[in-house]
């Protein structure tokens, strides 16, 4: 009984689409459509959630290096950034900003800096270069991240490539998302029936499966621009700190370094799992239209 009413139904649904109108036709595919877009943005959730948990996780450890410095330490590492402000020369066109618990943060806060970031520089677990000419640190509480944000201010003063990677490092944090949310709105094309793919229509697909690699890649100024300044102060901290030192330097912008590595690898797989994911509905979709036009045949 039951069987039969089933072979019914499914009848009926076949029916449906051949001999209703083609508006029905056309407006449940736009639905299904729609319906699978807002599908492919459903792993971006578990992605972004990840990728906030290890971002906050890397800043941490960042922190801890700063934290777990001793009296002694901190004095040699004001030391070492002292001689490398003189031996580089770097007061000439840099003004560092000392941030300690007793500034007056609002004095302080011109764009593109703001009281949060100022507030975390006087916490001593961020400091930042203003992009033209002043770093603004904390020489008592995280002296260890000065390196880092003279390499910037050395960087974007002699290097055309360096200020060119600064130029476009603010979208940089921001275009890989929307390149990859924008790859999600994108349907596969298929080609029509008994035809093959047009010409076009391939060279949209393969456009179209190039997209996480070029969401990635979008982050590359905002990477460049931190490898350099990293590099930079590594060098130098070597030059004027002990080995132990210079390695604790080191360990702070690795964790930091991380937590820019993950906009790039989150963006991609925002675009690359949408993306399959949208895929597989489309193909589930059309398996179920061929089963349903097999069923036609059979009942026929
Ligand atoms: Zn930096």
């Amino acid at each position: 009984m039951s069987k039969i009413n089933f072979k019914n139904s499914q009848n009926i649904s076949v029916q449906k689409k051949p001999t209703g109108s083609n508006t029905q036709g056309a407006n449940s595919e736009l639905t299904n459509k729609a319906l699978r877009t807002v599908s492919a943005f459903a792993p971006a959730a578990p992605v972004l959630l990840a990728q906030n948990y290890s971002s906050k996780s890397a800043f941490k450890k960042m922190q801890e290096v700063a934290k777990n410095l001793s009296e002694e330490e901190i004095k040699l590492l004001n030391d070492g950034v002292d001689k490398i402000l003189k031996n580089k020369n770097l007061l000439d066109f840099i003004e560092i900003k000392n941030i300690t618990a007793k500034t007056n943060l609002a004095a302080h806060a011109q764009p593109p800096l703001t009281i949060q970031n100022l507030q975390q520089v006087q916490q001593g677990v961020n400091a930042f270069f203003n992009g033209s000419n002043a770093v603004i640190v904390n020489r008592e509480a995280a002296p260890n991240l000065i390196f880092h944000e003279l390499g910037h201010g050395h960087n974007n003063k002699f290097s055309n490539f360096s200020r060119k990677m600064l130029r476009f490092y603010p979208q940089s944090q921001v275009t890989p998302f929307i390149v990859a949310f924008s790859s999600l709105l994108l349907n596969e094309e298929k080609p029509k029936e008994g035809a093959e793919l047009t010409k076009f229509q391939k060279v949209k697909n393969v456009f179209r499966k190039m997209l996480p690699f070029l969401a990635a890649a979008t982050s590359l100024p905002m990477l460049i621009e931190e490898h350099m300044a990293t590099s930079k102060a590594n060098k130098w901290a070597k030059e004027v700190l002990s080995d132990n030192l210079s390695k604790k330097v080191a360990k702070g912008y690795k964790y930091g370094f991380m937590t820019y590595l993950l906009v790039p690898i989150s963006a991609f797989l925002i675009s690359f799992l949408g993306m399959k994911y949208k895929d597989f509905l489309a193909s589930e979709k059309n398996n179920n239209t061929k089963q349903n036009q097999n069923n036609k045949v059979l009942n026929a």
